[in-house]
């Protein structure tokens, strides 16, 4: 039935198939009636704004408006000027609400999202979008998804011109420091990162490991008594120590995890020696562990330090 009515109706209209255009999609948020300017997104929605706050948020948009434009010639309605904008209804929507003062603020939940959203601000020039999007860099979304962030935001450093260093920086560390696998990234994250700069993060995160491995050398460990009649060359608490946390580290745990007391006990207590607690809970032992921390601690911060600067650079490079 409604296959025959359809088709009928389409029939009916075919000498005129202008009354199908006659009503554009409005947008529900911004069709206020006092509105003297329409953007019509991509997909052909019409949003009926005004110029007061465009101007004000955009510089593009202010030397936009100055430029006299065609004027719509609905039957019925005030004849407002339309302007024809490349981005979709999703994005334009984001976008007026950001600038609208009373308008609840978009959220931002995919990289995909915040990538069209900070595309069109950049453009647009709308510093207001810019810096809520750079706000909304949380820990959070950085963690979920570094590679991606960390594309998109060098690809508006080297493309645009924006910077966002603290989030750079929040990135970078995020995947050198984590278990983050950049030997297989996420394909939905590669839109914007260069090959220069996944290079670049893996030559990084090798070199960050191998560094972490040099931390845990230990030259003149207190022989253990018992070990060494067995002709071991170092007490075996020490390598099954080291191995436990350097697999700890890469699973991404944070340096005060693996020299808890806890996690190195447990380590002397596994292997098959009873006299090992003795060099490990010598005095010179605990020292040295303290110093490793203590260089582990100062390289997770900062990226670099001390006799690794050459093979490191710092955090805040961007
Ligand atoms: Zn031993």
């Amino acid at each position: 039935m409604g296959i025959t009515k359809d088709s009928n109706a389409r029939e009916a209209n075919t000498p005129d198939e202008r009354s199908f255009e006659s009503s554009p999609k409005i947008s529900k948020r911004f069709s206020s009636p006092k509105a003297d300017i329409i953007l019509r997104s991509s997909d052909d929605v019409e949003f009926r704004v005004h110029r007061l706050f465009l101007a004000e948020a955009s510089t593009v948009f202010r030397d936009m408006l100055e430029i006299p434009q065609a004027q719509t010639q609905s039957a019925g309605e005030l004849s407002l000027p339309i302007v024809d904008v490349t981005e979709s209804e999703e994005v334009l929507d984001a976008l007026l609400r950001w600038i609208y003062p009373w308008a609840g603020k978009p959220k931002v939940t995919a990289v995909a999202q915040m990538e069209s959203y900070l595309v069109a601000a950049s453009k647009y020039d709308i510093a207001v979008v810019l810096e809520a999007l750079a706000e909304g860099l949380k820990p959070e979304f950085v963690e979920k998804h570094p590679l991606g962030v960390y594309g998109m935001l060098r690809w508006l450093q080297i493309t645009h011109q924006i910077h966002m260093p603290e989030a750079v920086s929040m990135a970078r560390k995020h995947m050198i420091r984590s278990s983050f696998d950049l030997m297989n990234p996420p394909p939905s994250e590669l839109n914007r990162l260069s090959a220069v700069d996944l290079l670049d993060l893996i030559k990084t995160k090798q070199a960050f490991r191998q560094v972490v491995e040099e931390i845990f050398t230990f030259n003149g460990i207190p022989r253990c008594n018992t070990c060494r009649k067995a002709g071991e060359s170092t007490p075996l608490w020490w390598p099954k120590y080291r191995s436990n946390a350097l697999a700890a580290l890469v699973e991404g745990n944070l340096p005060d995890f693996v020299f808890s007391r806890s996690f190195m006990i447990a380590a002397v207590r596994s292997v098959d020696c009873e006299d090992c607690d003795g060099s490990f809970s010598n005095a010179h032992s605990q020292n040295y562990l303290i110093l490793m921390k203590t260089k582990l601690l100062y390289l997770w911060e900062n990226g670099t330090g001390g006799v690794y600067g050459a093979k490191l650079s710092d955090w805040n490079r961007t």
